[in-house]
């Protein structure tokens, strides 16, 4: 049996090495080498959903976690995966999108609409004031918000473009899932009518028109 020295030794080198994870690059990787890319709604509770501990001390660090509107493909979510799964040792990336999602809500025409109405011309916009540089194109604002027609058409759609982008190293495993606020229960995404019934998993059930399209 090892002297409660040891154990204390051990544990404060571990602790070290946790608390200065970054400076050891792709040897310091978070504690399941995994980055979450998840929707910005209170009623997706990660660490319920994956069973991880992503935002609660207890767990001391299990995943990178990215939550955006939606959990959907930005620049940033790709800037974001690509730092962790090209030097922060990540191999796995799982993205958790939800029934009920406030992008299904509205028309993203509508949503450009509202600001043409404040006098905000949305065609000549800087989006990141520190990078002038990264421009849309004319007409693109409304595709921009990225509001979805269909969550899990969505996240299949994710799922292949974190799997096919040249910043992702192919070795990295790439998932997606839905978690049903309604019944508080992860399961694949589906075209399954049956196994998607009593939930709101698209824009025609909030009586919405159908959206710009993100994906040409
Ligand atoms: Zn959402």
């Amino acid at each position: 049996m090892g002297t409660l020295k040891k154990k204390l030794e051990a544990r404060t080198t571990d602790f070290d090495h946790w608390a200065s994870r970054r400076r050891y690059g792709a040897d310091g990787p978070n504690n399941l080498r995994l980055w979450v890319l998840a929707c910005m709604d209170e009623r997706l509770p990660i660490d319920e959903a994956l069973g991880i501990h992503v935002d609660t001390p207890v767990g001391g660090g299990d995943a990178h976690c990215f939550r955006n509107a939606g959990g959907i493909v930005t620049d940033d979510a790709i800037r974001s995966a690509m730092l962790t799964c090209n030097f922060f040792g990540t191999k796995e990336i799982v993205i958790v999108q939800h029934t009920q999602c406030g992008m299904l809500s509205a028309n993203a025409a509508d949503l450009e609409q509202a600001f043409r109405d404040k006098g905000i011309d949305t065609d000549n916009l800087n989006l990141d004031p520190t990078l002038p540089e990264q421009k849309l194109e004319k007409g693109a604002f409304a595709k921009w918000i990225g509001m979805m027609d269909d969550v899990d058409e969505t996240c299949i759609k994710t799922v292949d473009t974190f799997k096919n982008h040249p910043l992702i190293p192919d070795d990295v495993i790439v998932s997606g899932w839905i978690w049903e606020v309604e019944t508080r229960r992860l399961r694949p995404p589906t075209q399954d009518q049956e196994k998607r019934a009593r939930t709101d998993t698209t824009a025609k059930q909030f009586g919405v028109s159908k959206q710009p399209p993100r994906w040409a």
